[in-house]
């Protein structure tokens, strides 16, 4: 395994079984069109479907290209995140979700951003299917945070995101306990894109 790839792509991963091939089909061809060298960050958060026997499987044939972390037990979404943080080798970090709501084909995107000299890229969900009371708190927690933080995040929800090595680093070190890495990342980055 080449000891710096240049992306690191880090995966939290709870009972999905269902999208899990389909992601990973997705995520090989596009990574491959991107002629770009990368390893796979899966973190399994404790799931109870056959999510470890798939992931298992991937690794078997992918030894290469593929990190496995297996929790022993549900520590929820950013937990997960930032253990394969601590893992990663790459000098570009994405982070996405697993269930297909970010879809993989968006991640040259990212790169093409990351590659105009931005340290921290941030998706945003265009086609949310939220209701209109998780649609008015997003607002209202968008707009508390802007005034008292002055981070501007559109969907700080959404984890498809690239960041720079640096700040994957620092967010690692940071050892927060509720770790908002959305924000966190926004406050260690110098020149952050959306
Ligand atoms: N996830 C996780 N641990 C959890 C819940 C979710 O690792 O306890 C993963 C999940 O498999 C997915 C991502 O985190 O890859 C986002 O989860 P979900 O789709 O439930 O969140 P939402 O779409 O509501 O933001
Ligand atoms: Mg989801």
């Amino acid at each position: 395994m080449n000891n710096t790839p240049e992306i690191s792509i880090v995966i939290p991963v709870f009972n999905e079984e269902d999208c899990l091939t389909n992601l990973i089909y997705r995520l090989l061809a596009v990574m491959q069109e991107t002629g770009r060298d990368y390893e796979l960050i899966f973190v399994n958060d404790g799931s109870t479907d056959r999510t470890s026997e798939l992931l298992n499987a991937f690794y078997e044939d992918h030894p290469d290209k593929v990190t496995l972390i297996e929790f022993n037990g549900n520590y929820g979404q950013y937990t997960a995140i930032c253990a394969g943080f601590e893992q990663v080798r790459g000098i570009k970090v994405v982070t996405l979700d697993a269930d297909l709501q970010n879809p993989p084909e968006e991640i040259p995107k990212l790169l093409q951003k990351m590659d105009e000299g931005h340290d921290y890229v941030g998706g945003i969900r265009c086609k949310r299917k939220d209701n209109l009371m998780r649609r008015w708190c997003s607002k209202a927690i968008n707009s508390i945070r802007e005034k008292t933080t002055q981070i501007k995040i559109t969907d700080q929800g959404c984890m498809m995101r690239a960041y720079s090595r640096s700040i994957v680093d620092a967010i690692a070190q940071a050892q927060e306990k509720s770790v908002f890495i959305s924000a966190l990342a926004y406050k260690y980055a110098s020149n952050p894109a959306e």
